[in-house]
């Protein structure tokens, strides 16, 4: 018998109405003979409210009662589910993280899945039942606290699940399509992507396409379970995410980010061993640095400037303060006003000029780079925001619909 793991997001199980959509969707899987374990995400923006309301009434919350609170949201989609599931008469029952056997390290707000026994999971689904697990939580063994994943961390729970059990696939059910060639709010004639590798869907996911956690598709990749991205509310077929695709496209996609923020540390003593002190204090707080450049050494001093995530501001703000004065640097400064924008391809390994190419078409359109960074399937560029939709629409324009 085949197992699939089937996770939905937030938008699917909004209220009573879509979550009777999302049992059916559950049911005709069960019904085609195969075993279905479900994943769900908090209600709806519950989890954005659950911060809200925590920050009502405190500026710092601890991050063990955060993780407490948060860890709720998924509770009450999961035993919602679970109850509608034996109305219809399917045996169903659901499970924390924690009850699932997932277990992860000890950050709170950042907890990275470390193993899964899946003990109860798999004790359900011998007797024929639909086992509800919530997403984006587990518990460390060392401080037996709660912990959740991250933003979006439904999805690792899902992958890492699928992984874990064996599992056939892992279907992450969402308010869209599929993976688009960008983002179909802002591009109209974006298409979808019937098919995508874990390297290309990895980098689309890291560089702003939000409709995969980057994590879920690295555990994908590592454990080789194809991940398909499908439509709750339609029939459409979605998006494959897999480790090798009929056709490779030299371009895929054109993502952009716009949450971004730009940091520069000005006049940084120019000796060995600085960027490692830069760096290190921002790694050692959780902040997830992007993007690098280091400017030509003018009198033994130099520029240092990255990007960060914008909710990670204040963070970021505090540490190079501190680091302007140890480092007798000449200050500080910050940037919100810039996108950065990617093109992703597996197929530009083995073609040059891409990049060039993407240059000159964001000249030909008096859109200044201010950043640039590469990888072998992926070029981005950092422009200013006001520029931002002038430059998808222009690379979507010359690499996708050409
Ligand atoms: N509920 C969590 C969030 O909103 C996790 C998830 O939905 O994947 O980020
Ligand atoms: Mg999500």
């Amino acid at each position: 018998m085949n197992l699939i793991v089937q996770k939905f997001g937030g938008t699917s199980v909004e209220n009573p109405e879509t979550l009777k959509i999302v049992a059916q969707k559950i049911i005709d899987c069960k019904s085609k003979g195969n075993e279905v374990v479900v994943v769900v995400s908090a209600m709806g923006s519950s989890t954005d409210e659950l911060i809200n309301l925590a920050n009502e009434l405190s500026d710092t919350p601890s991050p063990r009662e955060m993780d407490m609170l948060l860890s709720a949201g998924e509770r009450i989609t999961m035993s919602l589910l679970a109850m509608h599931l034996n109305n219809l008469g399917y045996e169903s029952f659901s499970l924390t993280g924690s009850q699932a056997g997932i277990t992860t390290t000890s950050r709170h707000g950042m907890a990275e899945i470390e193993n899964i026994s899946g003990e109860r999971v798999k004790e359900g689904i011998n007797e024929g039942k639909i086992v509800i697990v919530a997403g984006f939580q587990g518990v460390n063994k060392e401080t037996k606290e709660i912990t959740t994943l991250g933003r979006g961390g439904s999805d690792a729970t899902a992958v890492a699940l699928a992984a874990a059990l064996g599992a056939e696939k892992c279907e992450i059910y969402t308010d869209v399509e599929g993976v688009f060639t960008a983002d179909p709010r802002i591009v109209t004639k974006a298409k979808l992507i019937e098919e995508i590798t874990y390297d290309e869907m990895l980098e689309m996911a890291s560089s702003g396409a939000r409709v995969l956690m980057a994590r879920s598709v690295e555990f994908g990749r590592r454990y080789n379970v194809p991940i398909i991205v499908k439509p709750t509310f339609s029939e459409g077929s979605g998006t494959i995410v897999k480790d090798k695709v009929m056709e490779q496209a030299i371009v895929s996609g054109v993502t952009h980010n716009d949450k971004e923020i730009k940091f520069t540390l000005f006049g940084v003593p120019d000796q060995p061993g600085i960027a490692g002190k830069v760096f290190g204090p921002l790694s050692e707080n959780g902040v997830i640095v992007d993007m690098i450049v280091q400017n030509v050494s003018k009198e033994s001093k130099t520029d240092i400037s990255f990007t960060a995530p914008l909710e990670q501001k204040s963070e970021v703000e505090n540490i190079l303060e501190k680091l302007s004065t140890e480092l007798e640097a000449e200050g500080a400064d910050s940037d919100p006003n810039i996108a950065r924008v990617s093109l992703i391809g597996a197929g530009m390994k083995a073609e040059s000029g891409i990049a060039s190419k993407m240059f000159s078409i964001l000249g030909e359109n008096k859109i200044n780079i201010a950043m640039i960074s590469t990888s072998p399937i992926r070029i981005s560029c950092v422009v200013n925001k006001d520029d931002m939709q002038k430059a998808i629409d222009s690379l979507h324009k010359e690499f996708i619909e050409a």
